[in-house]
């Protein structure tokens, strides 16, 4: 981002939490942009919460119209962090919800009270946030990385953007926010996840997961432009017209598939956790990253 009028503002919390998030106002638009490229974009617990505060500032900002969520670099988000130096699964975060500390509880308890607040409350909350909000997508959009764009009002993508989630590789019947047949025709979110390949964008934008696909080299203007655009239309309706469709999806039990699949996920956690002492099973981090290099 070039902004004229703003700079990227890296997040620093008291005064000694790095900044993995970056926050710039260009007009009526803020733009939150993950900053982990050298990792592409994975997202550990701190950069969730670092994002839950953005979008909190992008709320709060009378000025803002409509939100941007990107990833600066080759990928938008990788998913998860899984082994990262600065995995922070170890440390004590702030929650955002009512959930005891997964520091304390043993067994499956503390993966769960994690991922109740961390993972599937805070998706939930980003996608009934009153802004509207445009995911902008580049390269790998995988697994968690998924969760960030689909809890987007909008997503545009770059020709080279690809979407997958291979988590059952790992023993895992998919991302925590489950969202995949709510976002795909049910056959073709089972084929996403039973064979965890890359779906191409021009794919997404068929099946109308994404709303449009544009040269690499023109994904942020398109994305400026299509801002600006929202951004001129009155806050109240946009508001009202998020909710109405949040409130289909529920109607058509969105939220309640969520959280019955949600304690599938947490099956699969235990069950991996009894049959080989770790909550994901089957590859390990590097395993996993490269069983995803694209097929020749
Ligand atoms: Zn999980």
């Amino acid at each position: 981002m070039n902004g004229d009028n703003s700079s990227p503002l890296p997040r620093v919390q008291n005064g000694e939490e790095p900044g993995f998030v970056s926050y710039a106002v260009r007009e009526n638009v803020a733009w939150v942009m993950l900053e982990r490229p050298e990792v592409a974009n994975t997202q550990n617990l701190r950069l969730l919460n670092q994002l839950d505060d953005l979008f909190r500032c992008a709320i709060d900002d009378t000025e803002v119209k409509v939100i941007v969520l990107g990833g600066r670099g080759k990928h938008f988000s990788a998913g998860h962090d899984l082994g990262t130096p600065e995995r922070d699964k170890h440390m004590e975060r702030e929650r955002k919800h009512l959930w005891p500390s997964h520091l304390g509880p043993v067994g499956a308890e503390s993966q769960y009270v994690l991922e109740q607040d961390a993972y599937l409350g805070l998706c939930r909350r980003w996608q009934e946030m009153p802004k509207p909000m445009i995911a902008m997508v580049q390269g790998g959009c995988i697994a968690g990385g998924l969760m960030l764009a689909w809890v987007c009002d909008l997503i545009i993508a770059s020709d080279d953007a690809f979407f997958q989630d291979p988590v059952l590789r790992m023993g895992i019947p998919g991302v925590e926010y489950f969202a995949h047949a709510f976002e795909l025709p049910p056959r073709v979110a089972k084929e996403l996840l039973l064979l965890g390949d890359r779906m191409p964008a021009d794919r997404a934008y068929q099946l109308g997961m994404v709303n449009r696909v544009v040269p690499r080299d023109q994904l942020e203007k398109e994305v400026e432009s299509i801002a600006n655009e929202v951004a001129d239309r009155p806050g109240f309706g946009m508001m009202l017209t998020k909710q109405a469709i949040n409130h289909v999806e529920d109607l058509r039990g969105k939220r309640t598939s969520m959280d019955s699949v949600f304690h599938m996920h947490h099956l699969a956690h235990a069950h991996n956790q009894l049959t080989s002492d770790h909550i994901v099973g089957g590859l390990d981090a590097k395993a996993m990253a490269a069983a995803n290099k694209p097929k020749k």
